[in-house]
Order: structure tokens, then C-alpha cells, then sequence
């Protein structure tokens, strides 16, 4: 690392100290040849492979866009933040491990609907149509179907009342 101050190739650390929540380490660095101190922080840098989507374009990924997503489809409905997040960070984890330079946009879609799944079947069932663009009413029909077998009795009211109370809503 270079000084700052005289630029200057040689500087020593005096201190390191982790920050934040851990996921930063702050060093404290001094200058051997004009003793001058200064400050690093150092990240790690998470890189994310690049989302290919149906229609052949590749895309950055965008943390915001996932988010926006999830939040549509759980609008209104009782899920805790806490849980949201984790299901996000659980996303994150999964492509960041994926490995791949190039991860499918459905691919990501699937993972999504599978945590959607886990946390709210109205909103996984919201997420699917627009997502999955349900190919017709049957196809949309039938997974409804199916969740509502797959349902314990005392959640089935709770949880697909998606297409009575929507309509009746103000
Ligand atoms: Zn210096």
C-alpha cells in the first residue's frame, strides 16, 4: 500500500480491528518513511454471476430487483421482515455459490418460488402467474390445486383465501 501522503512504497500496519458486523477489518497504517498514519478498510468483494434471461440478454444482478419481486408478491400478506430477509440472504448465498459465470433468469425464478413457497402460498401462487406466465387458466388452476392438497386443514383457510378476498376488497 502505498502512502498517501509522500507515495512512499513501505507502510506498516498498526492496528487492525474488525468493524461493522464483522465483514470488515479496519487497519491502521503508518508511513516508514514520513510517519504519517492513515486508514484502509477492507471488503470482500462478492461477485455475483450474470443473470441470462429468456429472451438471450444478460443482465448485472440486482439485489433491488429481487427484492422489489419478492415484496409484490407478499404484499399484504402476514410475513414477518425478518423471515423475508433471511429468504433473500438464503438467495444471495445460493447464487453466490453457484459457481457458474452465468446463471438463467428462470433458474433464479425457481429458487425464488421455492422460498415463496416456504413462507406464503398466496404470495408463491402471486409470484408463479407472473413469473411462470401460466400458460393457461387450467395449468394456473391446477397448481392451486395442488397446493391446497398439500395444505394442512387449519392453513388452507388462512392461506388460499387469494381468490375470494382479493376481489372482494375495496
Ligand atoms: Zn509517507
Amino acid at each position: 500500500m502505498r502512502c498517501p501522503f509522500c507515495s512512499a512504497n513501505d507502510t506498516r500496519v498498526i492496528d487492525s480491528r474488525l468493524v461493522g458486523e464483522g465483514d470488515q477489518i479496519r487497519r491502521r497504517r503508518e508511513c516508514v518513511t514520513c510517519s504519517e498514519r492513515f486508514t484502509t478498510y477492507e471488503v470482500a468483494e462478492l461477485t455475483y454471476p450474470h443473470i441470462n434471461k429468456s429472451d438471450g440478454r444478460r443482465e448485472q444482478f440486482n439485489e433491488d430487483k429481487l427484492r422489489a419481486g419478492m415484496f409484490r408478491a407478499l404484499e399484504k400478506r402476514p410475513v414477518d421482515m425478518e423471515q423475508i430477509e433471511m429468504a433473500i440472504a438464503r438467495l444471495k448465498h445460493k447464487l453466490r455459490s453457484a459457481g457458474e459465470r452465468e446463471v438463467k433468469s428462470r433458474t433464479i425464478g425457481d429458487w425464488v418460488m421455492e422460498e415463496l413457497r416456504g413462507l406464503d402460498q398466496v404470495a408463491y401462487v402471486r409470484f408463479a402467474s407472473v413469473y411462470r406466465s401460466f400458460e393457461d387458466v387450467r395449468a394456473f388452476l391446477d397448481e392451486i390445486e395442488r397446493l391446497e392438497n398439500e395444505l394442512p386443514p387449519e392453513l388452507k383457510k388462512d392461506q388460499l383465501d387469494l381468490l375470494t378476498s382479493e376481489s372482494e376488497e375495496p
